[in-house]
């Protein structure tokens, strides 16, 4: 058995849904994941906005188009009358719960349910579909076993034990259908694994079951060797090691969230990345390959702050560091890069929310500067490989031209880090791609 997980866009329209529904046919007794239709969370955090500021009109009018558009989705999906009809109904009820919302006190446990309604309706949607359509679907409601423990982690033993039963209970279903992203919380309350989190949902429910192999379609075949989007001629990378995955969703790469890779690696499942254009296009497989002495990917990470803080008696001052550490830790501020000298240290941040309580807190240690608008350049690959001790030197001289303002090097065999200004990302960018892959390639 392996996990399908669609996305946003591979379901974002009638036809695709109906083309999906195809590859998922084809492919055999499986369960799916789906997202929402694209465009339709971020409506409903929309929706939640207007609730909040207690802009009920605002609230309706958005209800009332995203009942429009889907009632569109409905007319143009499925041939049947009768269908439409059920379908039709059973979405009203998700848009009663909604309009219900704009009477009542609004709070975050509200806001939860209504970022749930993406997924309950896309569902919806795809069962009426496989119905349609003589596939013998059933829908196993993720808000009856996907939940989080007290700390806010997914509690892997509650997953697995009501997944199972629940699957147990189905032995005809010729295709599982499931929602992504949301969950419960400990205390039952209608929670989700925060944005993008159908990857992570993926990747949960292929480690309790134990399956074959955890499939991500997208739209495009796989992970590049750069963001096709702002970088010429990138080709997408056959395989890629479980580390160096997850340096390349951490670092920007869109394709996959990065707490999908987690429990795949855990469990050692490998995660294929395939296109739903494309379906025979090989993709990505990520898994526990041996180290093959490569460079795989550029990613970059937007948005990000580099801090300085000088101090005249690093080395010496011993505790400097943890006193630096400490303040971020305090503000619950993750640091992403660092770079140390005998006289200061710099790391980079992409939460400012504290920035200016931080940067307050460290001048009693030291002379404090901060940069803003930067970008961290990440390389991935086998980096430290005895094979080709020239990486290095290569993604330097790539960037010869362009003001670096740090270098992070051997904390892991996986990545290269480079911090530079945001205005030179794309020229960056595309002379990485150039310097690493299409030289080496040809
Ligand atoms: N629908 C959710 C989002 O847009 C989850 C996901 O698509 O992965 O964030
Ligand atoms: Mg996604």
């Amino acid at each position: 058995m392996k996990v399908l997980k669609f996305g946003g866009t591979s379901v974002g329209s009638p036809e695709r849904i109906r083309h999906v529904a195809n590859l998922i046919r084809q492919s055999g007794r499986n369960i799916v994941v789906l997202s929402a239709m694209s465009g339709t969370t971020n409506t409903l955090v929309e929706i939640a906005d207007y609730l909040y500021k207690r802009n009920i009109p605002g609230a309706q009018d958005t209800i009332n188009q995203l009942r429009a558009k889907y009632q569109g989705v409905v007319d143009e999906l499925y041939s049947s009358d009768d269908t439409k009809a059920r379908i039709s109904d059973k979405l009203e009820r998700t848009f009663q719960v909604l309009t219900h919302f704009t009477n009542c006190e609004f709070t975050a446990a509200e806001e939860k349910e209504i970022l749930a309604c993406g997924e309950l309706i896309s569902t919806t949607l795809m069962q009426g579909y496989f119905e349609e359509i003589g596939v013998r679907s059933v829908l196993i409601p993720a808000l009856e076993y996907m939940r989080t423990g007290e700390g806010g982690e997914p509690d892997m033993k509650y997953i697995s034990t009501r997944l199972n039963r629940l699957l147990a209970l189905e032995p005809d279903a010729e295709v599982w259908l499931t929602q992504g992203y949301i969950c419960r919380n400990a205390y039952g309350e209608i929670d989700n694994l925060r944005r993008g989190g159908s990857d992570y949902s993926a990747s949960l429910i292929g480690a309790v079951l134990n399956v074959e192999e955890i499939q991500i379609w997208t739209d495009i075949d796989g992970m590049h060797t750069g963001d096709p989007r702002i970088v010429q001629h990138t080709r997408p990378v056959k395989q890629l090691h479980f580390e160096e995955a997850a340096e390349l969703a951490y670092f920007g790469a869109k394709i996959l969230h990065p707490t999908c890779v987690l429990p795949a690696k855990l469990h050692n499942i490998p995660v294929r990345l395939l296109n739903t254009l494309d379906p025979e296009a090989q993709g990505t497989v990520i898994a526990n390959f041996p180290p093959d002495g490569t460079i795989k990917a550029v990613a970059a990470k937007d948005n990000i702050t580099a801090i300085k803080i000088k101090s005249g008696r690093m080395l010496l001052a011993y505790g400097f560091l943890h006193k630096v550490f400490e303040t971020f830790n305090r503000f619950n501020t993750a640091i992403d890069m660092m770079a140390t000298s005998e006289v200061g240290v710099s790391v980079t941040i992409d939460n400012t929310q504290h920035l200016a309580a931080i940067v307050d807190e460290l001048k009693h240690f030291g002379t404090v500067s901060v940069d803003s608008d930067m970008v961290i350049v990440c390389i991935v690959g086998n980096i430290n490989s005895d094979s080709n001790s020239r990486f290095c030197a290569q993604a330097v001289e790539a960037l010869e031209d362009i003001p670096v303002r740090m270098i992070s090097y051997g904390g892991s065999n996986y990545n290269i880090s480079m911090l530079i200004r945001a205005c030179d990302k794309q020229r960056a960018l595309n002379k990485l791609n150039e310097h690493l892959f299409e030289q080496n390639h040809g």
